[in-house]
């Protein structure tokens, strides 16, 4: 559809979603249908016993929940290249990389024509409604998008990051064209083979388009902020290369470079504006605006592991708004954000219930029960009882199950999240952390949202002093007796020992959790340990996972380091520079 069409019909778009959404219970039952017809031929399915029934009813009571582990196997027959239907009606042809950045391996999950379809659906939904607020005007886009290595599997099909697939669909440009934000680099660039040199030219070609630039975005607002320090780092260098017209050394592969001379003309004027603007600000603040004087918003995942970056992006943003972008993951998407005027902070997601059939855990009940239990495992082994997508209650909390169009059925995704409220009959969920239980050693839950309110509480210590946790880990250390709690952080600057030690003692008190504050107490949990890292390890954690085939338009820094993670353990343990440990108890 979008190829014929020059610009997005946003009334069209929005009208959809409004008929969709004030019908979203058979919308979903629809859906479900849908999904079953046409891979009921596949193996998953059959062995299943559903024989041709459709119903929402049947479908809970015939197929079991599920995690990743459990179709681990399936996925790698198709991935292994099986001959037969195993998840899906039709073949999977090409296999998605999701993150796995807490485990420290990504995950096989198969990719197809629908989710890309249903990739797009979310791209115009969050677009007409945030066009209504920030309408742009036929312009570019700064993108800081990437491709990550793509290899291909046993079975002969193409394993890489979703949203590698998503760039390299030739839907997507498509589509970008028709909402009116074409990268303003070109394709060499996003496809590069190295990330720091696509990195340094889409900065090179933002400067050259900069009057044009409409927005300024990414996948997750990681990668603009990380884009922007880059920045800090080759301004000159940039300007130097705008100035003479010719690119930097530091960029080696002939593709990009041949792409880039088309672009890069000796212009001695930008070069002067640029130098100028750059000198004139202080400490950076206002940056975007400086160099792009028609930015109208900057865009990207900005909640949930990406909230840390917030403050920072501020910063650089000046008061151009910040817009949260969508919610989803590489297994499919869930909602869009339809209320772009809302700060990321309070950032909600509308379902769109015909891109998947979704079912929610409620936890309230299952941690009430838990507790009475007092069984100490994860919360995962549970029998849960899910409830369906209008079935949701405001105020309360859930674990999101997906099953999708390609080939995950009642899949548990591990993200928890919260409803806000409906837009019409579907819910509008807001992300609250990952259900994994990162940080726990007996009867402590501590999660990443909670990891994330004791650094930020943390951090007011060094803002005293002008200077900022540049990006934050933690481990469970159970080499010593009791175990104990290790955070790791990198600091943009010098802090003095005595400063550092209160932080260390504050972030201590700040794991409120009732489980941890009482075990504390006792001495069955040891005091907290603060290792501040070297400048720069980050950027090795981020190269360790571009290394593995992440890629760094997906890339959340991994907020806990689990046990069997060990080569980024030692990244961080090697790059210790001092250690502190808490007497706050
Ligand atoms: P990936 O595994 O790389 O596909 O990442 C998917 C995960 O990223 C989701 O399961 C969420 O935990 C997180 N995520 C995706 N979108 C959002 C969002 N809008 N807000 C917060 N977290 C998100």
């Amino acid at each position: 559809m979008l190829e014929k069409m020059e610009i997005l019909d946003v009334e069209k778009v929005i009208e959809e979603f409004e008929s969709m959404t004030k019908d979203a219970e058979n919308v979903q039952r629809e859906t479900l249908k849908k999904i079953l017809e046409e891979n009921g031929c596949a193996e998953y399915l059959q062995n299943r016993g559903l024989n041709g029934r459709t119903d929402p009813e049947s479908f809970k009571a015939c197929v079991p929940l599920v995690t990743h582990k459990d179709l681990e196997p399936y996925i790698q027959r198709v991935a292994d290249g099986a001959s037969s239907p195993i998840l899906t009606g039709q073949p999977i042809t090409t296999i998605s990389l999701s993150s796995g950045t807490t485990q420290g391996k990504p995950k096989f999950v198969p990719f197809n024509d629908e989710l890309m379809e249903t990739t797009l659906q979310i791209y115009r939904t969050s677009y007409a409604f945030r066009n209504r607020a920030f309408p742009i005007e036929n312009g570019k886009a700064l993108q800081f998008i990437y491709s990550s290595k793509q290899s291909k599997t046993k079975g002969g099909l193409f394993a890489r990051t979703a949203t590698t697939n998503v760039f390299r669909n030739s839907q997507f440009k498509n589509a970008m064209k028709a909402m009116q934000s074409q990268c303003c680099s070109p394709d060499e660039v996003i496809f590069g083979p190295d990330f720091h040199q696509s990195l340094y030219c889409h900065l090179l070609c933002g400067l050259i388009f900069r009057e044009e630039i409409q927005l300024v975005s990414s996948t997750f607002a990681h990668s603009i902020v990380h884009a922007f320090r880059t920045f800090e780092q080759v301004w000159e260098e940039l300007y130097t290369d705008i100035r003479e017209g010719v690119l930097s050394s530091r960029i080696t592969f002939p593709s990009v470079r041949s792409a880039m001379a088309k672009l890069l003309k000796p212009n001695p004027e930008l070069a002067d504006l640029i130098q100028k603007k750059c000198s004139g600000l202080s400490n950076w603040y206002g940056l975007i605006p400086e160099l792009f004087p028609n930015v109208k918003y900057i865009y990207g995942i900005m909640t949930g592991s990406m909230e840390p970056y917030l403050k920072k992006l501020r910063h650089y943003a000046g008061d151009v708004p910040l817009l949260s972008a969508d919610y989803g993951s590489s297994e499919g998407w869930i909602g869009a954000n339809i209320n772009p005027t809302l700060p990321p902070e309070s950032a909600t997601y509308a379902v769109l219930p015909n891109i998947g059939y979704f079912e929610f855990i409620p936890l309230k009940e299952n941690v009430e029960e838990h507790l009475q239990d007092q069984v100490n495992a994860s919360f995962l082994s549970m029998e849960p009882n899910p409830v369906g997508l209008t079935e949701v209650k405001v105020g309360e909390e859930y674990e999101v199950i997906i099953t999708s169009f390609a080939g995950l059925y009642r899949y548990r995704l591990g993200d928890v999240v919260k409803v806000m409220g409906f837009h019409n009959s579907t819910p509008e969920l807001k992300f609250v952390c990952r259900r994994n239980l990162m940080l726990t050693i007996n009867i402590d839950k501590n999660t990443e949202k909670d990891l994330q309110l004791a650094v930020e509480e943390a951090a007011k210590l060094i803002a005293e002093e002008k200077l900022e946790v540049v990006d934050f880990s933690s481990h469970v250390d159970l080499s010593t007796d009791p175990g104990h709690y290790v955070i790791f952080w990198e600091i943009n600057g010098e802090v003095s020992d005595e400063v550092l030690k209160e932080c260390c003692n504050c972030l201590d008190r700040s794991f409120v959790d009732a489980g941890y504050v009482s075990s504390r107490k006792v001495n069955a949990i040891g005091p907290l340990e603060l290792r501040v890292l070297r400048r720069g390890t980050f950027q090795k954690i981020l190269d360790h996972y571009l290394g593995l085939g992440a890629a760094l338009s997906q890339f959340k820094t991994p907020r806990c380091v689990g046990p069997t993670n060990n080569n980024v353990l030692k990244i961080f343990c090697d790059n210790v520079a001092n250690t502190y440990f808490s007497t706050a108890f």
